[in-house]
């Protein structure tokens, strides 16, 4: 198949050039591979270009320098620019507003992502014919992807199997670079800046990411400095580990299984045997770490959906620091947590809560409670896929949206009566809504028109999908309000990328309208609402919940003695203390000023008193400086309200805390009152 589409592809990698060209190829585009600059001008002479990707560093060259000049003769070629570094603002400005670059692409990319950009480059009224994806072949595309699937597979096979050769060749030419042989080092650094750009588009992420530390190691000896030989020495040792590593290269994120899965992470073999065979009746997946690495590797390998740790996992505490760190893995910051421990000490309790553990599990502890445990976890981490709402006449095209776009990420529910659309806003509040145009009854113009006159729904993201993309119609969809329009027969990955680029930014903004910006925390109003959902819930439990006020003490005196921007990071760090800590159930806001507010949900007075002891003992530790430099520390009073205890409405605690901290200032302020 052809789209007529030609695409220059400069990148001096032959391995990366093999695998995205071949599966360029294999989407329908006619790919002209370059390795320099001169031979993207022989390229250039020979034949029209439809666009080009331009890699970062070429040799003897940067890829800016090269756009640069090809500007002179192609100022208008659309241009994909790929970076094994991050660019800073600056040179972002340079790239796409004086050079046109039309996107920065970070390297490695993995090639079906380099596949929506080069995609989106060309105006949907002319899609490459005939389109691959198209939803409407969807069966005949299963058995070309499993094609492409099979031969991407082997040419990842054959590059970890060349990883070795390339280590080895590395090797020697460092031995000479290190004995001044400049040439041999030059040699040596294309080498390790390939393996960086080029590693992880083949499934070997940390070859790439330790490619990267050796290069900048590399990076100023090339501008002239002394090597730093025992830097470069432990670097290299780092990556030649890493590439020896004889793993199955991953290709895909984990992707989530319909049955939740947790991780134990415990030293005690037994006791995973038992959680293992425990998992299999409850129909709960297990898998089991014995080691904190253990458990690195099974979270960046697979899908967990929450993780029990034994607190003192290798050492007294070890676990928590164990749990730290599988929560500072990329996209796992509010994986749920849970910890088991041999003493049911508050002490010890409280520093897991302190830690972000929903749960504390005693040792040893039964299947029941094992099986609650395991069930809390996993329907903690469900709820939060976005959901979309498909309107369409059509049920076919319902189902065909829809398998386009369910994943871990994203749930469908389709409509196919237009009618029916306010009641189904009102019942599954979706979070973007994908509309066809042409429907009997009110069009998706129509709908667009009158969700954007209701308060209620103005905001909600709209895609309107139709078989006509031309200008008229864009101005109508522009008149009716929509966000963005898709044109049938509908491409899977673009309309994947539209969706998820609309679902991120409606995400982000609602996040920012909800927080405040100088502590992060929530503002009053969405802190009472996760408040009383974290009540209901308490009370469905027939668990406490405990309501803290806390209020900075002497805050005006600190303001006057060292200026309002010192009194403005204490307050910054104050959020950044209560964001930090507490487990993610738990809600914390700024009330105003410099008083805040959290929700411990399951802790009653006692338990919150210690957890917020610990929080008072952190902030008191702190060393501020005052605008002139004169350090200075800061304490807060605090008082406690415990449902049901002391009222089972929002308003009661929050009276009955108010109280109680009034109470704390007035015995003398750097204390709590519960
Ligand atoms: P107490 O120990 O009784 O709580 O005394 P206090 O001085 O902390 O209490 P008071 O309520 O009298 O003063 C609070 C001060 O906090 C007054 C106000 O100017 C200051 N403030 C409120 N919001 C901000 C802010 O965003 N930044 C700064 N720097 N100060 C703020
Ligand atoms: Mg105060
Ligand atoms: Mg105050």
């Amino acid at each position: 198949m052809s789209s007529g589409r030609t695409l220059l592809f400069l990148e001096d990698d032959r391995d990366l050039q093999t695998l995205v060209g071949t599966f360029l190829r294999e989407k329908g585009y006619r790919v002209e591979p370059a390795r320099s600059a001169a031979e993207a001008q022989s390229v250039l002479s020979r034949m029209p270009v439809d666009a080009a990707i331009v890699d970062g560093l070429l040799p003897g060259m940067t890829g800016a320098d090269f756009i640069r000049e090809l500007r002179k003769t192609q100022p208008k070629l659309p241009i994909l620019f790929a970076s094994a570094f991050w660019k800073d603002l600056k040179s972002h400005e340079l790239l796409t507003r004086q050079l046109g670059v039309v996107r920065i692409i970070h390297k490695p990319y993995k090639p079906e992502e380099l596949l929506v950009w080069v995609n989106q480059l060309f105006p949907a009224t002319v899609p490459p014919p005939p389109p691959p994806e198209a939803l409407e072949e969807a069966e005949e595309v299963e058995l070309e992807v499993d094609d492409l699937a099979a031969s991407l597979a082997a040419l990842n096979a054959e590059y970890g199997a060349r990883l070795k050769e390339k280590v080895a060749e590395l090797e020697a030419l460092l031995v000479r670079g290190r004995g001044g042989d400049a040439e041999a080092l030059e040699a040596a650094y294309t080498v390790v800046h390939k393996l960086h750009g080029t590693a992880g588009s083949y499934g070997f992420a940390e070859v790439s990411i330790r490619a990267g530390r050796l290069e900048a190691v590399l990076l100023p000896a090339r501008a002239g400095a002394p090597l730093d030989v025992a830097a470069l020495d432990a670097a290299f040792r780092e990556l030649a580990t890493a590439a020896a590593v004889p793993v199955k290269p991953v290709t895909a994120p984990p992707q989530r299984p319909s049955e939740g899965v947790l991780l134990v992470v415990d030293e005690d073999a037994k006791l995973l045997a038992d959680v293992e065979r425990l998992g299999r009746q409850l129909g709960v997946g297990v898998v089991t770490a014995r080691t904190a690495d253990a458990a690195r590797d099974v979270v960046r390998q697979r899908w967990v959906d929450g993780v029990l740790i034994h607190v003192d996992l290798g050492g007294p505490l070890g676990g928590l620091t164990a749990a730290h760190a599988l929560r500072a893995e990329e996209g796992l910051p509010v994986l749920p947590l849970a910890v088991t421990g041999a003493r049911d000490v508050l002490e010890e309790r409280v520093a897991a809560a302190h830690a972000g553990a929903s749960l504390f599990l005693p040792r040893p502890f039964t299947a029941q409670d094992f099986s609650s445990a395991a069930e809390r976890m996993v329907a903690a981490r469900r709820p939060e896929r976005a959901r979309v709402l498909v309107v369409d006449d059509d049920p076919d095209a319902i189902t065909a949206l829809s398998q386009a776009l369910a994943s871990d990420q994203v749930e469908v529910v389709g409509l196919n009566d237009a009618h029916g659309l306010m009641e189904a806003l009102a019942q599954h509040r979706p979070d973007l809504l994908l509309l066809d145009v042409q429907m009997p009854g009110p069009s998706g113009f129509d709908l667009c028109r009158i969700l954007r006159s209701t308060p209620e729904w103005q905001e909600l993201p709209v895609l309107l999908i139709t078989a006509h993309l031309g200008l008229e119609f864009r101005l109508a969809a522009f008149q009716a309000g929509a966000d963005d329009y898709l044109s049938k027969p509908v491409l899977r990955e673009e309309l994947r990328a539209r969706v998820q680029a609309r679902l991120d930014r409606t995400r982000l903004s609602r996040e920012r309208a909800e927080r405040d910006a100088l502590t992060g925390l929530l503002l009053r109003r969405p802190f009472l609402d996760g408040l009383r959902s974290r009540l209901a819930e308490s009370k469905r439990q027939g668990r406490p919940l405990a309501l803290c006020f806390l209020d900075v003490d002497h805050f005006k005196q600190v303001n006057d003695r060292y200026g309002h921007l010192a009194g403005d990071r204490v307050l910054m760090w104050m959020g950044r203390l209560l964001g930090a800590r507490f487990r993610r159930e738990d809600v914390r806001g700024r009330w105003g000023g410099e008083e805040f507010v959290v929700g411990l949900l399951g802790e009653d007075a006692g338990s919150a008193s210690e957890i917020l002891a610990r929080t008072a003992a952190e902030l008191s530790a702190m060393t501020f400086e005052g605008d002139t430099g004169e350090p200075f520390h800061v304490t807060f009073s605090a008082g406690i309200a415990v449902s049901t205890k002391d009222g089972d409405t929002v308003e009661a605690l929050l009276r009955a805390a108010d109280a109680r901290l009034l109470r704390a200032k007035e015995n003398g302020r750097n204390r709590i009152e519960a």
